[in-house]
């Protein structure tokens, strides 16, 4: 059985307070359930008021990256274990804004997921297809090609107890969400793509998000899917009231 998880992206938004006042309303809205575990993953430079807001409120911390090799010469990135000692236990890879803006690769995503894992971190691995390649009929080859990205790296064993999230770059942030029937489908090719590499029983216990202009409103429909487990939040995640509305569909009893 593998239980829910919903993740809040919340991207480079908010002043200190801003990202104070948040986690404060998402404790208070949160019904804290073993039904399903909640993520919140602010910038970098707000984890630690965030992690002390959220202390005890059984809403887990994360990050939106980390760098490609441990502490030492990188400039302008974040280590791996900096991240944990900040309270962070998961982190985001591979989003399709960090590969769009910034260039990221495969190579690059499967260095920083080296060293979440080496650093007790659990990845949450973003894969998805722009829409010129869903357009392109290539949906299924970009997203299979990411996943190899890591363990064709990496090994077939290793994506340790990441979370794959599939989010198709079509639909985040602009209003514009996969239909049930659509994310459901990818979320089975991407299981059997899994069962491929690490094993039928490996791939059946890993957690798949969907993330997309996932809101309250399409929320219990996707994640009613056999193949769903959860969500990665964008511009929701920025209300407290919305975070909360899909983390209580996403709750199962
Ligand atoms: C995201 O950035 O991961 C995301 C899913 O954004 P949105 O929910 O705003 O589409």
């Amino acid at each position: 059985m593998r239980t829910p998880l919903i993740a809040g992206n919340w991207k480079m938004n908010g002043l200190r307070r801003d990202a104070e006042a948040l986690a404060r309303d998402v404790a208070a809205a949160v019904t804290a359930s073993e039904g399903v575990e909640v993520l919140v993953c602010p910038p970098f430079v707000h984890l630690d008021a965030v992690g002390v807001v959220l202390a005890d409120s059984g809403i887990s911390l994360g990050a939106q990256n980390c760098a490609d090799a441990g502490q030492g010469a990188r400039t302008g990135e974040v280590a791996a274990d900096m991240l944990v000692d900040m309270g962070a236990t998961h982190v985001i890879l591979g989003h399709s804004e960090r590969r769009e803006f910034y260039g990221e690769d495969d190579g690059l995503v499967a260095g920083r997921y080296r060293q979440a894992l080496e650093a007790g971190l659990t990845p949450v691995l973003c894969v998805g297809e722009t829409l010129s390649e869903r357009d392109a009929g290539q949906t299924e080859a970009v997203v299979a090609g990411q996943i190899r990205g890591i363990t064709d790296r990496l090994g077939a064993d290793s994506l340790g107890p990441g979370v794959i999230a599939y989010e198709p770059v079509w639909a985040i942030g602009t209003g514009r969400t996969a239909s049930a029937e659509q994310a459901q489908a990818m979320h089975a090719f991407i299981r059997a793509q899994l069962a491929g590499i690490e094993g039928e029983s490996a791939a059946s216990a890993r957690r798949l998000l969907y993330g997309g202009s996932m809101k309250p409103g399409n929320a219990a429909e996707l994640l009613a899917m056999d193949d769903v487990d959860g969500g990665l939040i964008g511009g929701a995640s920025l209300d407290a009231g919305d975070f909360a509305a899909i983390c209580a569909a996403a709750t199962r009893d």
